[in-house]
């Protein structure tokens, strides 16, 4: 009944208000119970009293016994208050209402500060007193009934309306705040709540209302925004694998339907159409290994060794493999590296970060040209370097070419040096999981530099190699 956050906050206001009213009304009742200002008249007629006892100059120390009491009683009828006559230990001498009131309890000491509080009697009465200092250490004191307070009648009559007035207009102003409070608080919630519903298709929605609640907008704007940018780049992929599988397998079917059909009729016609089937298979095959190395990087499912790496030995392998391929292309391969401390990680697929970049190189290098396998270490990272000097990239085309399926010129020929633009986010993945960066600087028609920076650590670190992508 009371779940909504209005209700609630009403509910909380309304509480507060009646306990605040209540607790009021309690320390009023206790004041005005205790307030002198009450028993001021009652203590001004006893005063009074005192006044025209002492003008009349009463011989009470030479009195005694019965003729004392009586003396005292004549005063009481005279006066209207009781009257005891205490000795010089506070004992009572005399009371002029012996017999029909319950005797008083001699006080110790008399309460000057607090004349309110009074004296009580052996019935446990509370009565207010003036005392009057008398000759031998006799104290008169002049006694009156403390009068009731009507404190349920000044409660019922002046006060309980005003209450009631006042808890009534309280009330309603905390159903007025809690209103708007609730408004401030809850509205921008429910556009968070409908927004949700609405994903992905949501705009990012404006901050408002208390700072948590923008904080809470603040987060949901850049998850969503997350969101969005994952499912665009999951579509633009599917629509790359889509577009990267079409063209092989649209040259596979066409030749696999000219033999079929007998157009491709001679025997060397049959073997070209056989090696194209082969060749554009071979290429689906290795797209299909690409895209299945990016799936297990992304989701960190694939085991990377983490052991010691030797780099210099690394690269000069990865030279020594395309150095029949780079003498076929009339293109140099050097290695220039001074003996290096080791970096952790899985050599393998370090060896696979090198090849793909000495194989982007050559693929891009005129003859003539020349590729360089550069190592350097400073503290904590090894730096190593793969120069070319090709045709370089095209500054625009720089900021993407380690995007998945993007290729700086997609006009070029199909054939052997056509990849799938994988390569490079290959390469990106797995220097990323061992903890490495990867950059490119190159000046179109001059080379290009790609630069691989990779930790050193110790083999029992086991930072070396993330498995999750950040
Ligand atoms: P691909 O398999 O298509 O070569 P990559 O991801 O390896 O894909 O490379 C992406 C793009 O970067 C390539 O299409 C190419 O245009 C450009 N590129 C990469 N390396 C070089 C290089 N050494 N010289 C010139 N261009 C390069």
């Amino acid at each position: 009944m009371f779940s909504s956050l209005r209700a609630r906050l009403w509910l909380s206001y309304a509480l507060v208000i009646v306990a605040a009213l209540l607790l009021t009304v309690v320390v009023l009742a206790l004041y005005l119970l205790r307030s002198p200002l009450a028993y001021r008249s009652t203590l001004l007629e006893l005063e009074a009293a005192r006044n025209v006892l002492i003008a009349s100059q009463p011989d009470l120390s030479s009195l005694s016994g019965v003729k004392l009491e009586s003396t005292l009683k004549t005063y009481d009828q005279a006066l209207g208050v009781r009257l005891v006559l205490l000795g010089d230990k506070r004992q009572v001498l005399a009371d002029s209402r012996i017999g029909a009131e319950a005797p008083i309890v001699a006080p110790r000491r008399f309460q000057i500060l607090q004349p309110t509080i009074g004296l009580r009697d052996e019935s446990g009465e509370n009565w207010l007193y003036v005392a009057e200092a008398l000759p031998e250490g006799r104290t008169l004191l002049l006694l009156t009934p403390r009068p009731r307070l009507p404190l349920l009648t000044i409660l019922r009559n002046d006060l309980f309306l005003p209450f009631v007035y006042a808890g009534a207009l309280a009330l309603a102003l905390s159903l007025f705040v809690a209103f708007g409070l609730a408004r401030w608080i809850g509205n921008p919630l429910q556009a968070l709540v409908s927004a949700s519903r609405q994903m992905p298709e949501t705009r990012p929605l404006a901050l408002r209302g208390p700072r948590e609640v923008q904080e809470l907008t603040g987060a949901f704007n850049e998850m969503s925004a997350r969101v969005n940018a994952t499912q665009k780049a999951q579509r633009e992929f599917v629509a790359n694998v889509s577009h990267e599988l079409k063209t092989p397998i649209t040259s596979i079917q066409g030749f696999a339907q000219a033999m079929q059909d007998g157009t491709a009729d001679t025997p060397e016609a049959r073997q070209q159409a056989a090696s194209v089937i082969q060749q554009e298979s071979g290429r689906m095959y290795r797209m299909v290994l690409d895209l299945l190395d990016l799936a297990r990087l992304d989701s960190g499912t694939l085991d990377l060794e983490r052991v010691p790496v030797d780099v210099p030995a690394l690269l000069n392998s990865v030279a020594e493999k395309f150095t029949p391929q780079a003498r076929t292309a009339g293109v140099s391969i050097q290695v220039v590296t001074p003996p290096l401390p080791s970096v952790i990680g899985d050599g393998d697929r370090l060896a696979q970060v090198f090849s793909n970049l000495v194989d982007n190189a050559l693929k891009y290098s005129p003859t003539g040209g020349s590729i360089t396998l550069s190592a350097s270490a400073d503290a904590s990272r090894i730096q190593v370097a793969v120069v070319d000097t090709g045709k370089g990239i095209p500054r625009e085309a720089q900021p993407y070419i380690f995007e998945r399926f993007y290729q700086a010129d997609p006009s070029r020929p199909g054939g052997k040096k056509h990849g799938a633009g994988l390569g490079l986010a290959i390469v990106q993945e797995i220097v990323r999981a061992h903890g490495g960066t990867i950059s490119v600087r190159s000046n179109p028609g001059e080379g290009s530099t790609f630069a691989v920076s990779l930790p050193i650590t110790r083999s029992d670190d086991t930072t070396a190699i993330s498995k999750r992508k950040k």
